[in-house]
């Protein structure tokens, strides 16, 4: 199984991205989890990567292809896996199309209106990766015990940038993957649980 999701910053390909995966026994490829490790461990990648991400831009499409191209011959991915923030460009799905053929791309629907605030809302766990909204732990602990932070880019005024950049650069996949045939769309604008009914019914369907 080889899965995409397609959604704007905030739209909650994370959460979703880490409950299909498992569900489904195939890796969960985040380029931005990878990105920011990168950052992290002050490699150059990651000290070149910070100030893009930092502005709300897209790292260069050689960069993400070669990462991605790394990580999906890693023994983790045999049985499959679900992209999570990539491709972002046209550039990068049509390498992707050269690399391995795409089962579906699941494109996550958020009325825009409510990804500004569902972004500026976020908290993120160090430990164990999940996000939040800050009001489901106004305390600022996971349950895991990880002592929840904001990201960098998650500031209102990057944010902005980022929903701009996705409306050109990236929005245009959702066109790229139905003219295709690969496109599934579900309503991301209702609970955790209910949009991951949803992708599986679809999957599954
Ligand atoms: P979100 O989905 O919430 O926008 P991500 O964690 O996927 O955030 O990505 C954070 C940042 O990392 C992006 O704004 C971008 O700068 C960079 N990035 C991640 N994936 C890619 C990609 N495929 N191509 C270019 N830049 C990327
Ligand atoms: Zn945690």
């Amino acid at each position: 199984m080889r899965l995409i999701l397609l959604g704007a910053p905030g739209a909650g390909k994370g959460t979703q991205a880490a409950r299909i995966a498992s569900r489904y026994g195939i890796a969960h490829i985040s380029t931005g989890d990878m990105l920011r490790a990168e950052i992290r461990s002050e490699t150059p990648l990651g000290l070149m990567a910070k100030s893009i991400i930092d502005r709300g831009e897209l790292v260069s499409d050689d960069v993400i292809i070669g990462m991605v191209k790394n990580r999906i011959v890693m023994p983790d991915c045999a049985r499959g896996f679900l992209f999570d923030g990539f491709p972002r460009t046209i550039e990068q799905a049509e390498a992707l199309e050269d690399i391995c053929n795409i089962d579906y791309a699941i494109d996550i629907e958020v009325p825009f209106d409510r990804l500004i605030e569902r972004i500026s809302s976020r908290r993120m766990c160090p430990k164990c990766g999940s996000a939040y909204h800050v009001s489901a732990h106004p305390e600022g602990l996971c349950p895991c015990g990880g002592k929840l932070y904001q990201r960098d880019d998650d500031n209102e005024e990057t944010v902005k940038n980022r929903l701009e950049v996705y409306g050109e650069k990236t929005a245009p996949l959702i066109e790229f993957y139905r003219t295709r045939g690969r496109l599934l769309t579900v309503n991301g604008d209702a609970s955790v649980d209910t949009v991951e009914a949803e992708i599986a019914r679809k999957l599954e369907g």
